[in-house]
């Protein structure tokens, strides 16, 4: 696997530049941040019955599964999925949205060895748009419900340890008119608030959402607009980008053991460090939609190493894929 200089430079953790360039690092020379922890983030994964998309997502799981003959890394210690697992049941109806979910389950059964969490996305959310999906909303897999189901949790939201590092699952969808917006709950900001105070203060945390915290995507790709003599403005849409993230920057404020946050939905692979903190993005493994390249970004899943000193490499890792038709 080639990686591109790009690639190679944001795979090289912070620290790990101060000791290789000879600068001690902070505070006292130490030895070399250790990788304490390796996961696979695939997000954005889309699969349905069109495109080959079920022959992408096996492929894409053989191929962080054979990294070792690959490409001589190691293997991930396990592997996040970052939401949108399905094409779509926010306005589908049952049937075809317990097609999507089959597919994504024989897709983990049969290629897939390594422990696998997931985070919700919009996409797997069941019948939101209910004059689309034909949904009441008294059904029992109704909103997020099957997709816990399907992830074998009790909430959209969970946080666990691994490797010395704390991992916080978000579920950044919530309801808006027919469709849904990017923030959390009262319910969860509690939790959260809660969760992070009882972490040590020498454990880092890694934050993963579906929809970005932050993300200078809306600019990059917007076009500002005005009328007459007015100042042109970009619209940054509230599905696009938590409507909330003032108050995650507040709480971070609180919680400096809180390091990266790592989100998909944009199909796009960002690297913005803003106010101390890391907002990373991961392309998808959909890439656009199953039809091709998504503002140049590849197929692919980021590789995430997570070191003992709070650093965080990170560099996307195309798997090959070719549009099928
Ligand atoms: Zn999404």
């Amino acid at each position: 696997m080639a990686l591109s200089r790009r690639e190679l430079l944001v795979a090289v953790p912070v620290a790990g530049l101060a000791v290789a360039s000879g600068l001690p690092a902070r505070g006292e020379a130490s030895a070399a941040p250790r990788r304490v922890l390796r996961l696979a983030h695939l997000t954005d994964l889309h699969i349905q019955p069109e495109r080959e998309a079920a022959r992408g997502v096996a492929a894409c799981l053989e191929h962080v599964q054979s990294l070792p003959e690959r490409a001589g890394l190691e293997a991930p210690d396990l592997i996040v999925t970052g939401g949108d697992t399905i094409m779509d049941c926010l306005e589908t109806g049952r049937d075809r949205t317990k097609l999507q979910w089959d597919l994504w389950r024989k897709a983990k059964a049969d290629h897939c060895g390594l422990e696998v969490r997931s985070v919700i996305g919009n996409h797997d959310v069941w019948g939101w748009t209910k004059s689309k999906a034909g949904t009441k909303g008294d059904e029992p897999l109704y909103g997020k419900a099957w997709a816990c189901e399907e992830f074998g949790r009790a909430t959209p939201w969970e946080s666990f340890d691994k490797g010395g590092w704390h991992i916080v699952l978000l579920d950044s969808t919530f309801p808006h008119q027919e469709s849904y917006i990017g923030k959390l709950d009262d319910a969860q900001w509690d939790w959260l608030e809660k969760d992070l105070a009882a972490v040590p203060a020498a454990t880092p945390v890694l934050v993963i959402s579906h929809i970005p915290i932050l993300s200078i995507y809306p600019l990059a790709v917007g076009r500002p607009e005005s009328e007459g003599d007015a100042l042109p403005t970009f619209t940054v849409n509230g599905n696009l980008v938590h409507v909330d993230h003032a108050r995650f920057q507040k709480l971070f404020a609180k919680h400096p053991q809180v390091k990266a946050c790592l989100s998909g939905h944009l199909h796009i692979v960002e690297d913005i460090e803003y106010g101390g903190m890391r907002y990373l993005c991961s392309g998808a493994v959909a890439a656009g939609w199953w039809r091709g390249f998504h503002h140049g970004t590849d197929y692919g899943y980021s590789l995430v190493d997570l070191f003992d000193d709070g650093t965080v490499a990170c560099r996307y890792v195309p798997y090959g894929w070719k549009t099928q038709a």
